[in-house]
């Protein structure tokens, strides 16, 4: 995929630990504070410029300012442009339909981390906290993604993060909470739900994947990349490889099968609202 690298974005949020021999430039308290009255004077957020996250415009300003060594971090800044493109696609999106967007924060992490919606220990795969609104992921998820299960590649990685935009998306947009309020009423379709819920993320995937394609920045191979990325989190190929059998019952995010079907169906719509998974769904 091709994709312009322009250091981390002033929605990432890096919360990884401190590597020895990093080019740092810690700021420190009083730094940080010039930093901040310098933004807020001339109006530009300078900490976006110097590639460090701000504390301009995020609520929990328990994080104050992470070290600049993850700007080395290619994987890093790929991820913050897929998340800034992403959310500039959503944002025109919501424009069109008179609504407004607001961004998603990415935390980036290393092993455990405490969430707004609790303790996630290490090895969590990413996910979205729709309590904060933000989406944390550990990059070496994405080790696990390749040697585990297959999914090689930067369009994969991007599809990943994607699918967790897609959260936020329906979290912007209540369809999560409707989904909650549903399975909280009939929680024998819980499952079902979740799996529509996830779906629809899926798809939306798509439609950011359709956005890169048009803007020319799909290179060979990425398409099959996002797809073997969405068949290999199936829960059919999760529950397998856990337990060597399936049970279709306790399926929270979809088959293999389903997930490229709905990723598919937004690459070739581009379009959201053909996303609805919901109105398939046996209540
Ligand atoms: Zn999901």
């Amino acid at each position: 995929m091709k994709w312009e690298n322009r250091g981390l974005s002033k929605n990432v949020e890096d919360r990884r630990a401190r590597r020895a021999g990093g080019a740092g430039v810690p700021l420190g308290v009083g730094g940080t504070l010039l930093l901040l009255a310098l933004s807020l004077f001339l109006g530009t957020d300078l900490f976006s410029l110097l590639g460090v996250s701000s504390p301009l415009g995020t609520a929990a300003a328990s994080w104050s300012v992470p070290g600049a060594e993850a700007t080395d971090d290619e994987r890093a800044h790929f991820m913050s442009a897929v998340l800034d493109e992403s959310q500039a696609m959503w944002a025109a999106i919501f424009a069109e339909n008179d609504l407004v967007y607001e961004d998603a924060v990415l935390v980036l992490y290393e092993g455990a981390i405490t969430s707004g919606c609790g303790y996630a220990p290490a090895s969590s795969g990413p996910f979205y906290c729709p309590l904060d609104g933000r989406v944390y992921l550990d990059l070496a998820f994405y080790d696990v993604l390749r040697d585990r299960y297959g999914a090689a590649g930067d369009f994969a990685q991007a599809y990943v993060l994607a699918h967790e935009v897609g959260h936020h998306v329906q979290n912007l947009l209540g369809t999560a909470a409707e989904v909650r309020q549903l399975q909280r009423a009939e929680p024998r379709y819980a499952n079902r739900l979740s799996v529509a819920l996830e779906l629809q993320a899926d798809c939306y995937a798509g439609v950011y994947g359709r956005s890169v394609a048009e803007r020319g920045g799909l290179e060979r191979g990425d398409l099959e990349e996002g797809l073997s990325a969405a068949a290999a989190v199936g829960d059919d190929r999760l529950q397998r490889q856990a337990t060597g059998q399936v049970n279709t019952e306790t399926f929270t995010h979809g088959s293999s099968a389903q997930r490229m079907r709905w990723f598919g169906r937004g690459f070739e719509t581009g379009d959201p609202s053909a996303c609805d998974t919901f109105s398939g769904v046996d209540l």
